[in-house]
């Protein structure tokens, strides 16, 4: 049974106060809030194991490494990854793209004139580094194109296909529309006219769908920990084993060498090959409590009650004259993007909503070629969790009532 309120009463932060007001938490795509049994967790380590992983003969050093294993377990098994080492933890979705195009480019998998395709609703971190690896290497970044309702078009990926295509990474979800890419389509072209490697970005499909990595059939997948109720500073790079076992490492250090002399180094093999140095234990093992967490409500539960969220906000949205809602057309996930009409700048709403308790993302939300596309600065983003109710959603569309009055 989806009961919401004992969900609510799990996160301590949703019961306070901001600004006199009760706290109508919206900024779920830059990062959720953390349930009760997340935050125990992560204390208990630090309480009662702290030791570093993977070199202690004591004890705590010995529990450490286990839980952390264990969660390790459980992230395999959440996205169902054939093989507990092809999952590797790292800071964030940000660092684990970074892990891929470094790790690409030490193991010269690009030479000058190859491509990397990406989509046109990418998180700057989806971009960032793989324009840096062309810096690197003289390849070249094409861009899937998108309609004005921010669909890409998937017969760009028809003729620029290629032997040269090297790699192809798009999101799953876009963080600042929230509409869903079609990656069982885009992988299963990529598969049919070339021989490059597909990378998912995951960080705004994880916290809200189910996710088979297997059935997929994609080489990488990439998601954040503190999307998903864990906290920050934890993150899972999916590798398939044969990729990853070809692959040079990334950063070289402590924990990351099976030898090391002044001579020559051998690589560990994996996950460790790509963990150099002390990991975010107690980060790692609460990511773990994360997925117990997700698990115990059911994933198909929270993608519903998300959508019946979803739903009713655009449709109240739209009820106001003059609103204009950023991929309204398009399948999305729990983010809706928005405008009013004759105010230019976004934050002025976001102002007015923070004195009524409302946390909104306003901006660009790292995207800045879709802020670009439509000629706009940024949008006002509300966005879901699987503890927002649809009261919270009346709040919000009274405040942007509200903010509409006093800034027009
Ligand atoms: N990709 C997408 C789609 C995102 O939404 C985000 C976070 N906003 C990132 C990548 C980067 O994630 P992080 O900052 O956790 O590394």
């Amino acid at each position: 049974m989806f009961n919401i309120k004992e969900i609510r009463n799990q996160f301590p932060i949703l019961q306070q106060q901001v600004n006199g007001k009760p706290l109508v938490y919206l900024d779920n795509a830059a990062s959720s809030q953390k349930p009760i049994s997340v935050l125990e967790t992560w204390k208990r380590y630090y309480e009662e194991i702290n030791a570093n992983v993977h070199r202690g003969i004591h004890t705590l050093s010995q529990l450490a490494t286990e839980e952390m294993e264990n969660s390790r377990k459980k992230v395999q098994h959440f996205i169902n990854a054939k093989h507990d080492y092809e999952v590797i933890f790292t800071r964030g979705t940000t660092e684990s793209i970074n892990l891929v195009a470094y790790a690409l480019g030490n193991s010269n998998f690009l030479k000058k004139d190859d491509e990397i395709i990406i989509g046109y609703l990418e998180h700057h971190s989806n971009i960032v580094p793989w324009q840096m690896l062309c810096e690197r290497t003289g390849a070249k970044l094409k861009v899937i194109p998108m309609d004005e309702n921010g669909i890409l078009q998937l017969d760009f990926l028809d003729k620029n296909l290629s032997e040269k295509t090297k790699i192809v990474s798009v999101n799953h979800v876009s963080n600042a529309l929230g509409i869903i890419n079609p990656i069982e389509e885009i992988i299963t072209k990529v598969r049919k006219n070339s021989s490059a490697l597909m990378m998912i970005d995951g960080a705004q499909s994880v916290p809200h769908f189910e996710i088979d990595v297997q059935k997929l059939d994609c080489d990488f997948f990439a998601f954040s920990g503190h999307k998903m109720y864990a906290p920050m500073g934890v993150g899972i790079l999916y590798g398939k084993e044969e990729i990853l076992e070809k692959l040079a490492p990334f950063h070289g250090g402590g924990e990351m060498i099976a030898t090391c002399s002044f001579e020559k180094t051998t690589y560990a093999a994996l996950p460790f090959k790509f963990e150099a140095g002390t990991p975010n234990v107690g980060g790692n093992i609460a990511i773990g409590a994360a997925i117990d967490f997700m698990k115990k409500i059911g994933v198909e539960n929270i993608r519903n009650h998300e959508n019946e969220l979803l739903n009713y906000a655009q449709k109240r949205l739209l009820e106001i004259d003059g609103l204009k809602i950023y991929g309204e057309k398009a399948n999305r996930t729990s983010v809706v993007s928005f405008n009013l009409e004759g105010i230019g700048i976004a934050s002025d709403v976001g102002m007015i909503l923070d004195k009524l308790g409302i946390a909104v993302r306003t901006g660009h939300h790292c995207t800045q070629p879709i802020m670009e596309f439509f000629k706009i600065a940024g949008t006002v983003r509300a966005s879901f969790a699987v503890y927002n109710t649809l009261e919270e959603v009346d709040a919000l569309v009274e405040g942007v009532k509200k903010a509409q009055r006093m800034l027009m």
